[in-house]
């Protein structure tokens, strides 16, 4: 199955003009270092555990030399254009438009995209260094990786060659932001409960309903939004489709910023639908497969956020670890405490066994092996594995974790929503055990 949505994106990519871009000297041999990548595998590459910091550039067998030179300029990318910013747009609850187009200007959105299209022609791996450094930097706020590697491959896969060639590029260039509405205030984790309905009217569709908690929402430019197309089906699963759903349409409306405990500088939106009409056009892939389509693709939804919250996990340890080597009590620096010292033994224990698993999943997408419950294990772990970190980091710092102007109480307050997105822990339990307990 893997294989032929990746033919049939291909043969769609084919299809699409190349388009005149203007990425910089820099982005170019990047795309060059990438279309090598795997070529200098070394089995000499410490793991983080052997690291001299688990954020060292050079490390992990599953990447290259061309892998590290471009984590050197992603993370040169977030400490000079978004750490800057980051209070700022807290406070703003959005990030600035300008932010997305440097980002596209600098390779960053759609990483695995072609180069003729726009894109720097990265693998998987690749983009899974976008959001690592990301989290590295401690910079919640961008949307990135919503936009690139979740709404993206719904396009590339589903997409006609028209709407990918009208999206992907724009995409690309961070001119156009985009989203994904699932979610509605009676229906979260079941799915199947989502109310907002198109109904059709002579070749167009008629779209009602609303969305909530829409991550890059109030930004957005277009949204995939899902909706009931067969309310008769013999299970809701079988009448759902997706909707490209544009700024500016005639109904479509963006409630208000949502206030959140956390990553306060992302725009998490409410969205109103109000009699749009919709052309034949604004369909995504088949009438009332939206559902299996949803379920082809949250694997790579479940993998990126397990992969973010292992990040987290090993920025919010180097945090630590710095702080309680120069925080003094009782005469003495907190490293010399051995409470202190078992705990950081344990913390760096539990996040490296995470880190062999979750690097394991992202060698498997990448090479298309990945299932979804090996996804669901990866984001389950890894993000209550997230919040502990926090837990006991922001606890190592005292009084000062609690303030905002330190870096391990924004990194706590962000993890809290891990395990609830994306597919809630507990319905992870549900989809490994349906796994085990299913004769195959
Ligand atoms: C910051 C943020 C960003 C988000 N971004 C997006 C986005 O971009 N697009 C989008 O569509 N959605 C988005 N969401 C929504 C998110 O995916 C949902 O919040 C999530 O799926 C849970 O749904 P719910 O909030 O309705 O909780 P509910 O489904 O009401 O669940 C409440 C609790 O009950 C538990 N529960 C539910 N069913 C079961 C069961 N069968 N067995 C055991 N326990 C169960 C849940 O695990 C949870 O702990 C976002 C949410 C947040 C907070």
């Amino acid at each position: 199955m893997a294989q032929n949505i990746l033919g049939r994106a291909n043969s769609f990519l084919q299809l699409i003009k190349p388009v005149t871009n203007s990425l910089s000297n820099n982005v170019r041999s990047n795309a060059r270092l990438l279309s090598t990548s795997f070529r200098c595998h070394s089995n000499n590459r410490p793991e983080i555990a052997q690291s001299n910091t688990m954020l060292d550039v050079g490390n992990r067998k599953i990447f290259s030399e061309e892998h590290d030179m471009f984590r050197e300029s992603v993370r040169r990318f977030f400490a000079e254009e978004i750490a800057p910013h980051h209070s700022e747009w807290e406070k703003a609850g959005q990030i600035s438009r300008e932010a997305w187009e440097k980002a596209g200007e600098n390779g960053l959105l759609g990483v695995n995209t072609a180069e003729k299209y726009g894109g720097i022609g990265g693998d998987f791996l690749s983009t899974m260094i976008v959001i690592e450094e990301q989290m590295y930097s401690n910079c919640s706020g961008p949307g990135f990786a919503l936009h690139s590697d979740i709404v993206m491959p719904y396009l590339a896969h589903y997409g006609t060659p028209e709407q990918i060639e009208k999206f992907i590029p724009a995409m690309v260039s961070g001119k156009c932001i985009t989203a994904i509405a699932m979610t509605e205030p009676g229906a979260g984790s079941d799915l199947q409960g989502v109310r907002t309905n198109a109904k059709k009217d002579g070749d167009d569709w008629i779209l009602n309903g609303s969305k909530v908690f829409i991550t890059n929402g109030y930004m957005c430019d277009m949204v995939i939004v899902v909706a009931v197309t067969n309310p008769e089906a013999k299970s809701a699963a079988h009448g759902i489709t997706l909707f490209l759903v544009e700024e500016g349409m005639p109904g479509f409306k963006k409630g208000k910023k949502l206030e959140k405990i956390g990553m306060k500088a992302q725009d998490t939106s409410e969205l109103f639908f109000d009699d749009v009409r919709l052309p034949q056009s604004a369909v995504l892939g088949e009438v009332n497969k939206g559902f299996y389509y949803l379920m082809q693709e949250l694997p790579q939804e479940r993998i990126l956020i397990a992969n973010m919250a292992q990040a987290s996990c090993e920025f919010m340890f180097e945090e630590t670890r710095s702080y309680v080597r120069q925080r003094k009590a009782f005469g003495k620096k907190l490293a010399n405490l051995q409470t202190i010292q078992h705990k950081l033994a344990e913390m760096k224990t539990d996040i490296c066994v995470g880190r062999s698993f979750v690097d394991q999943c992202l060698m498997l997408h990448n090479s298309g092996g990945l299932d979804s419950q090996m996804a669901s294990m990866a984001k389950y772990w890894a993000t209550d594995l997230q919040n502990q970190i926090s837990t006991k980091g922001l606890q190592m710092h005292g009084g000062w974790g609690y303030m905002w102007e330190y870096p391990i109480g924004r990194a706590f307050v962000d993890s809290r929503v891990q395990p609830i997105y994306g597919g809630a822990n507990e319905i992870m339990k549900e989809l490994i055990a349906r796994n085990i307990l299913t004769d195959k």
